[in-house]
């Protein structure tokens, strides 16, 4: 390892690489570097597994049977192409082909659907195999800004940029955070976009995805629905069911709300898109596509099948109290006229706390993550340093925290933000509420949290 490398060019941050250099040159041996990986994964695991809220609104915990699943020996074992004896280059996968059939059906049960695919490693690569099979460049689609919600998958800077198409934006209302219809049905009809995509990374509302819809078919437009946040939600029956409603594809990260291990799924239901998405996704997207992953797949969506209903729907009224809470403790969110949200998010405008950069830093050295994110009044170029910060409540929730818990986690918020007390004092406090919560509920082992067994 020569040090001239500090020298090249690098997307990564120099000191942090440099930091991992200086580890290895301190320890000396493969040995000791792997046990220099294993003592950061283990300190990940103390801080953000254990003493920490984590209010990622794109992460969730996965129940120890998924976890479990993950490290299983079937991950080591080559299978790909489609799922059959004859459809497979490999021997030796009847085994493989049950739990990744058990993986379709179950998909397929959960989204209420007649097809469903498990290969994707993420859900960037579910909305890739849609350009893909259903883009040629120089079409025309529409998808929703980045100030709104909107996530690099249908952007330039995304799958959809590599597809070459051209993009026009959906309109949105600026306070109600709705697509404004009026302007979309306009600009749609006069640009007549092949594809409507709309994927929402900050989502508080469902979409009309039933008007969308209807206003493309007059010229056999498709609308998509990206629902990477929303997929549990969706399969809950708690927010929409866009495949119901016009959608023609849905698409969704495995590792949102839907609290399975990180990777996407694709869903649909007629028969005529099934051989332009299966077609790119194999052999073009994914060869071997890690059976333990399909494995911890098909139990998360077992577990939403049989808790998604009630988890999902604790997860919404966990947002709606999170806003209210903050509001109330002198930190602005969006929407509180619609109610905060109706989804595992909320927004707060942070702002005059330093902005949304500086809030989550010093949230996290209160042991609070969250993240920094673009709202409407910002510019894209404003992703640096925006006056957002988006919390969610799903981690929260699947520890068994209910309405009265959002209360406790707003005050500590409002602590660090508004009362400006030291983060590593307010730290303290979180870790002393924090440790006694460390059961994941909705899942085979432990099913409901006490004070929900009680309600029921
Ligand atoms: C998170 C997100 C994705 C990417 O999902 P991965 O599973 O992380 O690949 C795609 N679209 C939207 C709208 C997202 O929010």
């Amino acid at each position: 390892m020569k040090d001239t490398v500090t020298t090249q060019f690098e997307v990564h941050d120099r000191e942090v690489l440099a930091n991992a250099r200086s580890i290895m040159r301190a320890t000396g041996s493969p040995k000791m570097w792997a046990q220099a990986v294993i003592d950061a994964v283990k300190r990940n695991e103390e801080w953000r597994g254990e003493r920490c809220l984590n209010l990622l609104a794109p992460e969730a915990p996965t129940s120890p049977m998924v976890r479990a699943l993950l490290s299983s020996e079937i991950g080591t074992r080559a299978a790909e192409g489609n799922i059959g004896r004859v459809n497979r280059w490999f021997a030796g996968t009847q085994y493989i082909d049950e739990v990744e059939s058990l993986c379709v059906e179950l998909l397929k049960t959960a989204f209420r659907c007649n097809y469903a695919d498990h290969r994707l490693m993420g859900s960037m690569l579910g909305n890739m195999a849609v350009y893909h099979a259903f883009a040629q460049p120089g079409d025309v689609i529409m998808s929703a800004p980045q100030p709104f919600g909107g996530h690099s998958s249908n952007r330039y800077d995304g799958p959809a940029g590599t597809r070459g198409v051209k993009i026009f934006d959906v309109p949105f209302n600026m306070d109600e955070l709705e697509v404004d219809l009026e302007g979309f049905a306009k600009l749609a009809r006069r640009h007549k976009p092949k594809l409507v995509v709309m994927g929402m990374s900050m989502t508080l509302f469902p979409l009309p995805v039933r008007e969308m819809s209807q206003i493309i078919s007059e010229w056999g437009g498709k609308f998509i629905f990206d629902g990477a946040h929303q997929a549990g939600l969706i399969s809950g029956g708690q927010f929409q069911d866009p495949l119901n409603e016009g959608a023609v594809i849905l698409t969704g990260s495995a590792g949102k709300t839907f609290s399975g291990p990180q990777s996407g799924m694709i869903m649909w239901n007629d028969s005529g898109l099934t051989k332009p998405i299966t077609d790119t996704i194999f052999p073009a997207l994914a060869a071997t596509h890690q059976v333990n992953r399909v494995a911890a797949l098909a139990v998360s969506a077992a577990e939403i099948i049989e808790f998604g209903a009630f988890y999902m729907a604790q997860i919404v009224k966990n947002s709606k109290a999170l806003g209210k809470a903050l509001d109330e403790q002198g930190i602005p969110v969006l929407c509180a006229h619609k109610g905060y949200s109706q989804s595992h998010q909320v927004i707060a405008r942070v702002k005059q706390f330093g902005g949304g950069l500086e809030a989550a830093h010093r949230l996290a050295k209160a042991n609070i993550i969250t993240n920094k994110n673009l709202v409407p009044e910002d510019k894209p170029e404003d992703w640096d340093r925006p006056s957002g910060l988006r919390i969610g409540t799903i981690e929260a929730t699947r520890l068994g925290m209910n309405e009265k818990d959002m209360g406790t986690i707003a005050g500590f918020i409002a602590r660090v933000l508004v009362e400006k007390e030291d983060p590593e004092e307010v730290a303290k406090d979180v870790v002393d509420f924090r440790l006694p919560k460390q059961t994941l509920y909705y899942n085979f082992d432990h099913e409901y949290p006490v004070w929900a067994q009680e309600e029921t």
